[in-house]
């Protein structure tokens, strides 16, 4: 049996951690959404042979278990003791490494995928339990609408989705180090959000009062590391963006626009700083 599944990318509208756990690992305090930029993930089962195999189109990826889309076929053949074997195709279209969750969304993709073919009946608060192992990202990309995401990433509190708004993002050639991010964090040092009044904002609609209350808390540290970040936000500004902050770890930068013309504008005005830029719709 053939499933497609699309995979669509995330952004952070928040992104702050108020403490490390003793595990090492921070606590997180996040507001996601997913975007219209996606991979295409296609799952095949099959009788023989038994085992995992996966394709990219992208030289840059693994296709052995160190695939994320691998490790959550696994997580559910061993979980349930099936013995037929999976193979997943995907396209991608996300950027690798950007901040944008590519990965975990493409391992989310292949959760919902086989829950349908093998008539698992997880429901989606199981399977993002089942896949925080992954990645911290993968539970929310199980969801996949506008979220609170706290815990080690395992809890999502779903909010009410963004009405019509344009993301402009643009993602830079450089190379940003997750891990060594996270190891820099001073919580001491760290200016947090004000997330409830952000998801408050959401819940009520309100979408100016919302753009002020979102942020980055690790824009600075990447930003140290790589100037780029600062000079592409200030364009973003002053291209007439309601908000413009970093994804994730970056390097990928985003600005929210609700006035197409705008969107497109900032758009053009970008790629002249930016070889690879998107503009697409929230979802
Ligand atoms: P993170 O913040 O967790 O580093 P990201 O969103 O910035 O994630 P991803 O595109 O998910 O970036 O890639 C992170 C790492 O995961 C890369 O080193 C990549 O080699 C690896 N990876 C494994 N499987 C995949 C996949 N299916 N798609 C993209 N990256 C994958």
């Amino acid at each position: 049996m053939i499933i497609h599944e699309k995979a669509p990318a995330k952004i952070n509208l928040a992104l702050d951690t108020p403490m490390r756990y003793l595990d090492g690992l921070p606590k997180w305090d996040m507001v996601m959404a997913s975007v219209d930029l996606a991979d295409y993930v296609t799952v095949e089962t099959h009788a023989r042979p038994q085992t995992i195999k996966v394709y990219t189109d992208s030289c840059y990826l693994p296709n052995d278990q160190r695939n994320l889309a691998f490790q959550a076929a696994h997580i559910l053949k061993s979980r349930f003791h099936i013995t037929e074997g999976v193979t997943i195709r995907i396209r991608k279209h996300i950027p690798v490494a950007a901040g944008l969750g590519g990965g975990s969304s493409d391992a989310a993709a292949v959760l919902r995928a086989l829950n349908k073919v093998w008539r698992l009946g997880l429901r989606q608060s199981e399977l993002a339990q089942l896949s925080l192992s992954i990645d911290s990202d993968v539970p929310y990309c199980v969801y996949g609408t506008t979220a609170r995401v706290t815990g080690h990433g395992e809890q999502v509190e779903v909010l009410p989705a963004f009405p019509h708004y344009w993301a402009v993002i643009a993602k830079q050639k450089i190379s940003v180090s997750t891990p060594r991010i996270l190891r820099q964090i001073n919580y001491e040092k760290l200016e947090h959000l004000q997330t409830d009044a952000l998801v408050a904002a959401i819940r009520q609609g309100d979408w100016p009062a919302s753009f002020q209350y979102m942020g980055n808390v690790l824009e600075p540290l990447t930003a140290a590391e790589f100037p780029q970040i600062k000079r592409i936000k200030s364009q973003m500004i002053k291209l007439g963006a309601d908000a413009a902050q970093m994804s994730g770890t970056g390097p990928t930068m985003f600005a929210l626009c609700h006035n197409e013309s705008r969107a497109k504008r900032l758009e053009n005005g970008l790629r002249g700083f930016c070889r690879e830029v998107y503009r697409i719709m929230l979802l």
